[in-house]
């Protein structure tokens, strides 16, 4: 099976851009307001669909308007959406406040996503039959241990983001082939700032890694092999939003089509540079075809 299942959150972005966050008691005005649908979770499901891969998606959406927004934007993406639950209540929800340097501050509301605590025995069939299983942190531990522990038992390769970053259950590192954590997420793992000092001390823990390093790209590691560093191709940014869950997404998708490991970082690395010259998040995502056009003429890429 090269079908790629994503145990993970689905959220609806609620954006809005100040020109500075508010003190505490504090009311400013905005200058626009945007609804953007995202969740690391449903965010690797659309770039790993847009990426030729067969997708499943197992989580949970609410019973508000936003589930059905987001229940479609998968759809629309082809990610099939028979075992993504429908919990009664409101769905994830992350409260952004941009400011007019680029910063932000986020609070998100998990909403239906704590709903999902541990897996059906429909999750637990599909995940059975996957070619590979992806997932993040922003569902309860215990479902994305269970996840996990599933697909191992499975022979089903598991391949973990580990953000928003919090300590890891040994039960979840023991069943996890490759760890994808960015630079900020390895430190915080490991208290090592150097990538490579990171990378090293998590081999102890799974048999592979990448750091992701934004612009600079991504660092490999796995036991008993040198670690390979992978430079990103020189774009223009123009919004980051998501080039992590692109790198994750298309990654999976590569590793379930059996392409050796240099080869499926390349073609992460090309998507999610294609993702940061636009805006958005899942909006902002390549097709199989421009990755493929980027990856056969890296000038283009790099030209404009
Ligand atoms: P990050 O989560 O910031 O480490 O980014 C994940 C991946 O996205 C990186 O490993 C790069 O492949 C890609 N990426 C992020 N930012 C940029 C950028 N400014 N230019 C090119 N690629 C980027």
């Amino acid at each position: 099976m090269t079908g790629i299942v994503v145990l993970g959150s689905t959220n609806m972005d609620l954006v809005a851009y100040v020109p500075r966050a508010p003190a505490r008691g504090e009311t400013v005005t905005g200058r626009a307001f945007r609804t953007v649908p995202g969740g690391k979770g449903a965010n690797q499901a659309v770039a790993a669909a847009r990426a030729g891969g067969e997708v499943a998606m197992i989580g949970a959406v609410g019973t508000d308007d936003f589930g059905v927004r987001l229940r479609a934007v998968l759809e629309h993406s082809g990610v099939d959406t028979d075992l993504l639950r429908t919990a009664e209540g409101p769905s994830g929800t992350a409260h952004i406040v941009v400011d007019d340097e680029g910063g932000n501050a986020i609070v998100v509301v998990p909403g239906a996503n704590g709903s999902v605590t541990s897996l059906s025995h429909g999750d637990e069939a599909l995940i059975a039959t996957a070619g590979l299983l992806l997932l993040q942190l922003e569902l309860p531990l215990s479902a994305v241990t269970e996840g996990a522990a599933h697909a191992r038992a499975a022979g089903v390769r598991t391949v973990l983001t580990p953000a928003p970053a919090r300590p890891l259950p040994p039960e979840l590192l023991a069943a996890t082939d490759l760890l994808v954590p960015n630079e900020h997420e390895a430190a915080a793992l490991t208290g090592r700032t150097d990538p490579h000092a990171a990378a090293r001390a998590l081999l102890d823990a799974v048999p592979e890694v990448v750091v992701t390093l934004g612009a600079a790209g991504c660092l490999y590691a796995a036991r008993g092999a040198a670690p390979l560093a992978v430079p990103a191709p020189r774009v223009r940014a123009v919004d980051t939003t998501a080039a992590g869950d692109t790198f994750a997404g298309v990654l999976a998708v590569a590793l379930a089509e059996g392409r050796p490991v240099p080869e499926a970082l390349a073609r992460a690395g090309t998507a999610a540079a294609l993702s940061v010259r636009r805006e958005g998040a899942s909006t902002s995502m390549p097709y199989r075809a421009e990755i493929e056009a980027a990856l056969a003429d890296p000038a283009t890429l790099e030209a404009d």
